[in-house]
């Protein structure tokens, strides 16, 4: 099985604390999506696996009419997908676009809301507003959308561990299958960065950080979701699918600008550029850098991606587990499964990145 994931670059306007690769020239999405349809047609015979998993992902898919959205799915190939997400922005939410979706055979959503109050999403540059964000989770269950996932972001500049409370009982309340919830993070050269440099913002004192972090996931839980990743929660059988491949070493093909890609043991990567993108594609000589994973490169990397889930990872033989993995079991950092596999526990999670590279060869 393999998934296929399209990036669409566009965004009605920056967010503030966001350095993905996006642009506003929206007057270039036809011939972008010419560029997506080109590239799929000669590319998904790039894996013989069937496509279980479609993801849509930006930028701001839903910058996009739904008529461009059934052209892509139908370029892939739907027999055989189980999952096909798309990211919405609840700015772009109605009723009818969102129907169009379901009827061209999107069956997940992932809802970029980021928080319910409104002077927080005006800080970090939102161009929705909670009413609205509360309103395109209800018209995607009355369009028939019945796998729903939201992102929220915590740690925001002047956010209240109150208000980080209110958050999670508003996402709770909304009888949602999935939550994604990041940190903020200040990314450089982003314009929340030079506003926290200029002082016109403070950033969230880090133990206030692992508090709202402990007290999501234990809340959660309670709630009957399954922390199944670092910044994933899921009612039980609502795992995301393609996501969950990228953690497991599933190939994948990455179509548009930026798009990675992996077919073991190739990783692959389209310019981060829209009009080389476009340029390339239409040339016939696409833009792409790419690279050769050796055996080592594949162990860290699954170390890395296993240890972020609650599956966990199984070691090399190489690793000395007396001294590492002993170390952080008995701290309780890590936690031992009878079959060999390594798995971080919350107290874990907070210096993970520790932890994997005393477990990387
Ligand atoms: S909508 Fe998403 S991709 Fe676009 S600027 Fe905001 S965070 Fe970045």
């Amino acid at each position: 099985m393999a998934g296929l994931y399209v990036h669409i670059p566009f965004c009605k306007k920056r967010c503030l604390y966001c350095d993905f690769y996006s642009t506003t020239l929206l007057e270039r999405r036809a011939e972008y999506i010419e560029a997506v349809l080109r590239e799929i047609t000669e590319r998904k015979s790039e894996t013989d696996e069937p496509i279980r998993t479609i993801y849509l992902g930006g930028g701001t898919p839903s910058t996009l009419p739904a008529n461009d959205i059934a052209r892509i799915l139908a370029a892939i190939g739907m027999q055989e997908a189980e999952e096909i997400t798309m990211e919405l922005n609840p700015g772009d939410a109605t009723a009818g676009y969102l129907q169009d979706l379901k009827n061209a055979g999107i069956n997940r959503l992932s809802i970029g809301i980021q928080s319910f109050q409104d002077h927080l999403l005006r800080t970090i540059g939102r161009r929705h507003n909670a009413q609205e964000a509360i309103e395109a989770v209800h018209m995607a269950q009355k369009a028939g959308f019945d796998n729903l996932s939201i992102d929220l972001i915590y740690a925001l500049p002047g956010q209240t561990m109150r208000q980080w409370e209110e958050d999670i009982e508003t996402a709770l309340s909304l009888d949602i299958q999935h939550i994604s919830c990041y940190g903020l993070i200040y990314e450089e050269g982003t314009a929340l960065t030079h506003m926290m440099e200029k002082g016109e913002i403070e950033s969230i004192d880090e133990d206030i950080e692992n508090e709202m972090y402990d007290y999501l996931c234990n809340r959660l839980k309670k709630a009957g979701f399954e922390h199944y990743e670092v910044s994933n929660f899921a009612l039980p059988g609502f795992e995301s699918k393609h996501n969950s491949s990228y953690w497991d070493g599933t190939p994948y093909i990455g179509i548009g600008a930026g798009a990675h890609s992996y077919l073991p043991p190739v990783r692959s990567w389209n310019i981060n550029d829209l009009n080389a993108y476009i340029h390339g594609i239409k040339r016939g000589t696409p833009e792409r850098g790419q690279e050769v994973l050796t055996e080592i490169d594949l162990y860290n990397e699954r170390v890395m991606l296993g240890l972020r889930t609650s599956k966990g990872c199984m070691l090399s033989p190489s690793v000395d587990r007396r001294l590492t993995v002993g170390n952080y079991s008995k701290t309780g950092l890590l936690r031992e499964e009878k079959d060999g596999r390594v798995v971080a526990t919350l107290k874990g999670i907070h210096v993970l990145n520790r932890i994997i590279e005393d477990l990387m060869i």
